[in-house]
């Protein structure tokens, strides 16, 4: 085993990038699953983003004997009962991003109060079980239409006001500085080395 070798749980190339460009730096190696065979079969029934994350993470640590990171994130809208909650990738449904922005709008009908936020969380477990995780969160309201056409998921009804556009209007730059992810990263980065 490399000094400081890291896996990541995730087959998606964009998380895979974010993680080597923040960890590397800071003498970690990082892999991702793809590199790997022995993988199991994982199923995320947590009730919070925190459980599943570890779920995740403990499952491929255990398989590989390697400490290992995985997030799970979404989007809570609290005027509606805190959906899509830890059902985002699959409120109307699986990963169908168009229909489930449609749900949401439809959910929200004309309604004023539509604030909402991203959450992620993103937990690290040694394969001892030894566990670390932060979150991050960004607020910002639902449109009433999609507007934009970068990113994914949720991102052309979620509009930052700080930014003055919803996230499928800004840059992957733009996006990391202000997104969810992008703020549990940068946590990450202050508490790893103490974790490790
Ligand atoms: P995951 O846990 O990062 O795979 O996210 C689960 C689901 O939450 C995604 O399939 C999206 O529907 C939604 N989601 C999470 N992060 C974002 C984001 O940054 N923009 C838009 N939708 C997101």
């Amino acid at each position: 085993m490399a000094d400081k070798e890291i896996v990541i749980a995730t087959g998606n190339k964009n998380k895979l990038r974010e993680f080597k460009e923040m960890l590397e730096p800071m003498g970690y190696t990082v892999k991702s699953i793809k590199d790997f065979d022995n993988i199991p079969d994982i199923v995320e029934d947590g009730k919070t983003f925190e459980e599943n994350a570890t779920i995740k993470a403990t499952a491929v640590a255990k398989a590989l004997n390697l400490p290992v990171f995985a997030d799970d994130s979404g989007l809570i809208v609290p005027s509606i009962n805190n959906e899509p909650g830890i059902y985002s990738a699959r409120y109307a449904g699986d990963h169908d991003d168009d229909a489930n922005n449609a749900k949401l709008l439809k959910r929200l009908g004309h309604s004023d109060d539509r604030n909402a936020y991203f959450h992620t969380s993103l937990v690290g477990v040694k394969p001892d079980g030894e566990k670390i995780h932060v979150s991050g969160v960004v607020s910002g309201e639902i449109t009433t239409e999609e507007h934009g056409d970068n990113g994914f998921g949720y991102d052309p009804l979620f509009y930052v006001p700080s930014m003055h556009k919803t996230m499928a209007e800004m840059t992957d730059d733009e996006k990391n500085s202000v997104s969810h992810r992008g703020r549990a990263l940068e946590k990450l980065k202050t508490v790893i080395n103490d974790w490790w």
